[in-house]
């Protein structure tokens, strides 16, 4: 179509063009021209694929950072079509851990209730809730999840037993033969059913032993949303990946990973291109064929062919180009992040590898041009830290709801003795080095409220984006790019300051 009578009316550049000499661009270096609208927002399909064998109906990753995915993130990426990776500065244990909570959610059911004793008191609960925020507890004879239940306490056993704080809570609880349980195994539709036949507002389940297994809370049925975009395996449990290094002892974290679940695998490195990743890639490949393993990071066709050599299913493109990151002022190594996606991309497509364009996301435009530049996903830091599922508390400063947001080559991440050293092993660092050389930042995140708003604002985002530009989907967006239909231009620093607010004297930018 672009092609008439009158002659070739395409401005612009091609993508091959643009990128044609060596000159490094950036997402803010160039913008996407519009194109021919016959379609609704709603209708362009964002479904693209992570790795080589899982489709994603978003293709919206979050990192393995520590300040980014643990359960509660993987679940909230996963449920609205994405996926998270779970990081690995922690324990085996701990991670796999995550894993599992991830594997095992059912939509609506706690997994993990806050369980009490029989000998904890009133004043355990009060002290409970501060940090909590809720009142319900079941009692279980040893104080613990999968102890034998034998009541509930609920803000209405001890509203007026506030002057009473040594009270036993055998003394104020609901016994069990007053309540109302279901059995495991029961559906979100018939529990339900029973809370609100019972009017009750938690509903403990129990195993044929009487043991508890989990709790439903009137107040998650009654926001309880349907997702149908999740991402899910074959047995209907959410997708999840989890990160780990390419060291010896990685091998036994990831046989914990892989009894727990995980789904796909990402080998965390700031430089992948080494003998060790391409060892573990050949290793997991052989011993978990149906893992999916995601390689990494690296900037440079050459670096992306070795790792493809050694089997890869998708790689993880970025080198200094995290928010946190200063990789590029230290090392002097890296490339700019635009250069890099499409770079890679386009020798990768090659092999039908799939790329993921890692860190300097900062808007859903950065997201689109990604994608436009060949990329199959986007995995975020900076623009999921400071939400609620993000690991880590909020804290006020100077009046602003902040939570923590740290690059895992930070000394601070480094430092983390829960991690054992796994955050230093993606900067190539050993625990007995003398001397440690950071490449990222610690810092703060202004507080973004719940991922499960966010996202989709993303999603809506980028279909806007999409149409705009004349692209029904993801996929074909990528194609108009290969083909030279999408039309690329390069923004000089003037055009750029033109492209953002100007000439105001006050402004609020509220996005959603
Ligand atoms: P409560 O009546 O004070 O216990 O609070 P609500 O039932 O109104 O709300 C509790 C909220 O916290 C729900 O959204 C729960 O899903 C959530 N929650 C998360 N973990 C737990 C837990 O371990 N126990 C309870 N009771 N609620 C939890
Ligand atoms: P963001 O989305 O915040 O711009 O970037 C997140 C990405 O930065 C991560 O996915 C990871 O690839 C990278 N990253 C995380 N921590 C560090 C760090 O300390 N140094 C460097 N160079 N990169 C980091």
């Amino acid at each position: 179509m672009s092609v008439t009578a009158e002659g070739d009316l395409r401005d612009g550049l091609s993508a091959a063009e643009i990128f044609a000499n060596s000159e490094g661009l950036t997402y803010n270096d160039f913008l996407l021209l519009p194109g021919y609208i016959d379609f609704t927002a709603e209708e362009v399909d964002l479904t693209s694929p992570l790795t080589k064998k899982i489709l994603l109906k978003a293709p919206l990753v979050s990192t393995p950072m520590d300040t980014v995915t643990e359960a509660d993130m993987a679940i909230a990426m996963a449920l609205c079509g994405g996926i998270g990776i779970i990081h690995h500065n922690c324990t085996p244990e701990y991670q796999a851990n995550e894993v599992h909570k991830v594997k095992k959610y059912k939509h609506g059911f706690i997994r993990d209730p806050v369980c009490m004793g029989p000998e904890n008191t009133v004043a355990d609960v009060i002290e409970a809730k501060k940090t909590n925020g809720f009142t319900g507890y079941p009692i279980t004879e040893n104080g613990k999840l999968g102890g034998r239940l034998i009541g509930i306490v609920t803000s209405r056993d001890i509203d007026f037993r506030e002057g009473d704080p040594h009270l036993s809570l055998k003394e104020v609880m609901t016994p069990i033969d007053e309540m109302i349980t279901a059995q495991s195994g029961v559906t979100l539709q018939d529990a339900n059913y029973i809370l609100e036949k019972s009017k009750k507002g938690k509903l403990p389940i129990i195993n044929g032993s009487g043991e508890l297994v989990a709790l439903i809370a009137r107040t998650d049925l009654k926001k309880a949303r349907s997702y149908p975009n999740a991402s899910k395996d074959s047995n209907k449990q959410l997708l999840v990946g989890a990160a780990i290094g390419t060291r010896e002892a990685d091998r036994e974290r990831l046989k914990l990973l892989v009894a727990n679940g995980v789904d796909v695998i990402v080998l965390d490195s700031s430089q992948g291109n080494s003998i060790y990743q391409i060892e573990m890639i050949k290793f997991i490949k052989k011993t978990y064929p149906n893992i999916q393993v995601i390689g990494g990071n690296v900037v440079t066709r050459m670096q992306a062919k070795n790792l493809i050599d050694a089997g890869v299913d998708a790689l993880r493109v970025g080198m200094g180009s995290g928010s946190i990151c200063i990789t590029q002022e230290v090392m002097a190594c890296g490339c700019p992040q635009a250069t890099a996606v499409y770079q890679v991309s386009s020798y990768a497509r090659q092999f039908n590898v799939p790329v993921i364009a890692d860190g300097g996301i900062q808007s859903v435009g950065h997201i689109v041009k990604s994608l436009a530049l060949g990329a199959s996903s986007v995995m975020m830091g900076s623009l999921l830290a400071g939400t609620s599922e993000a690991p880590g508390e909020y804290f006020f400063s100077d009046g602003v709801r902040l939570k923590k947001y740290r690059g895992m080559g930070s000394l601070e991440a480094m430092e983390n003795k829960e991690g054992k050293g796994s955050a230093m092993s993606r900067y190539f660092h050993k625990e007995t080095d003398k001397h440690r050389v950071a490449q990222g930042v610690s810092g703060s995140i202004v507080d973004k409220g719940s991922v499960l708003r966010f996202l989709p604002y993303l999603q809506t985002g980028m279909q806007h984006s999409c149409q705009d530009i004349g692209a029904r989907s993801v996929a074909i967006l990528r194609d108009m790019s290969y083909s030279g239909d999408l039309r690329f231009m390069k923004r000089t620093y003037s055009a750029q300051l033109e492209g953002n607010v100007h000439g105001l004297f006050s402004y609020e930018k509220r996005l959603f």
